[in-house]
């Protein structure tokens, strides 16, 4: 049995016999002395054998033993000022419990070496390496803390389906599959489900879920399976209280992140943690600095991804801030359950981070009669709606929320490329590992 990790063992343990388990990190042989370097989940630790004081036995199995081998190893802790956190360990008795082929498919060793797809193509090596396993703890610690500020709010974990019969909001972006006889879709989003959690009257839903997107894009901040918290909020009195809750959570999966110190230390991170209320602007607004800034975008058009690029920037240098809502999209560029401002304008934001769209949300429409003409204004089919539509004819509350791409947000909480901070991607050109 595993007595410590190898970040417990300290010099204050000197003389105390330990067992640890873990891969070999690297190994030295100096003649009378070896050494290896044990990695395990959580850290490094040095073993040191000596000619005529380690068993002959043991000293024979290191010799044979291969880099990333699973060891287990059982000596007594001895503080030498010398070892790496001034700790070591001289081994009484050494388990190969199973030995690694050579060469190695990727160096663990080495911090930069192969390009993305070897890496990626080798990923539960990759994993290996302490600064890659420490962008998913700190993923762990975000979607944790979401989570908690969520229930602590009174949300309730949902869970919507993934196989759906057609898609949630127009559009040509799904993922067809074959059901039984049927025609079905992988699911784009929660969207109308969450929706009509609201006619059920759960008040406050959420979901840690997958986005399946069909898009043939190939950038460093698109995937074709994504992850999310979608959260739908009843009884609102417009999209800002829809928007405070998404300044909340995102407040609190950042503080989660900066936490994460030694993980941090490890990627040469700083967070800073932004203050409450994000700074607002419109649409018209943000329309008119990018102008000033040489960028033209047309009205009505999407902000294009230099446009949300040089935002950001307008934004650090302008506001001194790194996150931003970007509100009052004009309404027909919204999908159908967005609701209006006005005839021009619409209830939907995005939430922008360093120049990138993190989440996006809107109050919904929760009338029956206006929902029905905006379907028909995107030339969409209200039969396929029925059973949402249905929703809205008996009771259904006001109501808002939004997505936030939970990939997104550590891209840029960690300035790395989407890529890096999901455990297997699938893009268009991967679909395995
Ligand atoms: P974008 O315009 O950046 O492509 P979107 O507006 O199409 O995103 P939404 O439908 O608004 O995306 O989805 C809500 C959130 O989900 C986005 O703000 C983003 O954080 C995340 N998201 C959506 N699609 C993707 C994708 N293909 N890859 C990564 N994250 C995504
Ligand atoms: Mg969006």
């Amino acid at each position: 049995m595993r007595t410590h990790y190898s970040e417990d063992i300290n010099p204050e343990l000197d003389g105390k016999t330990v067992e640890v388990y873990g891969w070999v990190h690297e190994k030295r042989d100096l003649g009378r002395l070896k050494f290896l370097i044990i990695r395990d989940r959580e850290g490094f630790i040095q073993i040191t054998a000596k000619k005529g004081i380690t068993d002959e036995n043991i000293l024979k199995k290191i010799d044979k033993l291969t880099r990333e081998s699973v060891i287990m190893i059982k000596g007594i802790v001895i503080g030498n000022p010398k070892a790496p956190r001034g700790v070591e360990i001289n081994p009484e008795a050494i388990d190969i419990i199973n030995r690694a082929d050579s060469p190695l498919p990727l160096d663990v060793t080495k911090k930069v070496c192969a390009d993305i797809d070897t890496r990626l193509n080798n990923r539960f090596m990759d994993l290996r390496k302490p600064e890659i396993s420490a962008i998913f703890r700190i993923r762990n610690k975000i979607i944790n803390a979401g989570r908690r500020y969520l229930l602590k709010e009174g949300f309730i974990e949902i869970n919507s389906p993934k196989i759906i019969a057609s898609a949630s909001e127009g559009g040509t972006d799904l993922f067809p599959i074959s059901y039984f006889d049927k025609e079905a879709f992988l699911a784009q989003s929660p969207q109308l489900y969450k929706q009509m959690m609201m006619a059920a009257g759960f008040d406050r839903v959420y979901e840690t879920t997958t986005y399946f997107r069909a898009e043939e894009h190939d950038t460093r901040r698109h995937l074709n399976e994504v992850s999310a918290f979608d959260v739908e909020i009843a009884f609102i009195r417009d999209e800002e209280d829809v928007m405070k809750i998404l300044e909340n959570l995102t407040t609190k999966m950042m503080e989660a992140a900066a936490s994460c110190e030694k993980e941090l230390k490890l990627l040469n991170k700083d967070i800073k943690i932004p203050e409450v209320p994000f700074e607002r602007i419109t649409y018209d607004e943000c329309i008119e600095l990018l102008k000033k800034y040489g960028k033209k975008i047309e009205w009505g058009e999407d902000i294009d991804t230099e446009g949300e690029k040089i935002l950001g920037n307008i934004m650090r240098d302008r506001f001194d801030t790194e996150i931003y809502f970007i509100k009052r999209y004009p309404l027909n560029t919204k999908p159908f359950y967005t609701m209006p401002y006005d005839d021009k304008y619409s209830r939907a934001f995005d939430l922008g981070y360093k120049g990138v769209e993190i989440s996006s949300g809107s109050q919904r429409i929760h009338k029956h009669k206006l929902l029905l003409e905006r379907i028909k204004f995107h030339n969409l089919n209200p039969e396929n709606f029925e059973f949402y539509l249905k929703c809205f004819r008996y009771g259904m509350p006001p109501h808002g929320g939004f997505g936030l791409g939970i990939d997104r947000i550590m891209m840029q909480l960690l300035d790395l490329s989407i890529r890096e901070v999901v455990l297997f991607p699938r893009d268009r050109h991967r679909l395995t590992p």
